[in-house]
């Protein structure tokens, strides 16, 4: 199973970019990860931030942030929130309790008239 990412939220930062030197381009997003399976969605506690530009297109890497991006990116990190992990089950996941469930009465049915 591979963790998907959903974007939390976009904030545009003025800084430069290290690589166009443009201060219009810089995007910092934050994401949360969540896993979904075919019996169960979920939303985990795990979060990630990256920061793109949109004017040349490139991801920036935290080895190419300068203390400036820096600054900015822990002055947005502290102010942002994660969503609460939860755990919903899909359709299939009842049907499939609903059966196991059958199952178990069935069985323990025959077991006691043994
Ligand atoms: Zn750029």
């Amino acid at each position: 199973m591979t963790p998907q990412y959903f974007t939390l939220s976009v904030v545009k930062l003025k800084n430069n970019c290290p690589e166009c030197f443009s201060n219009e381009g810089l995007e910092l997003s934050f994401e949360q990860e969540f896993i979904e399976s075919k019996l169960y969605k979920s939303i985990t506690n795990k979060t990630r931030h990256q920061i793109r530009c949109t004017n040349c297109n490139t991801k920036i890497f935290p080895v190419r942030w300068n203390d400036d991006i820096e600054r900015v990116v822990n002055y947005h990190y502290k102010t942002f929130t994660p969503k609460a992990a939860s755990l919903k089950l899909k359709r299939s996941a009842w049907f499939f309790f609903i059966i196991l469930l059958t199952a178990i009465v069935v069985v323990s049915f025959f077991a006691m008239n043994l």
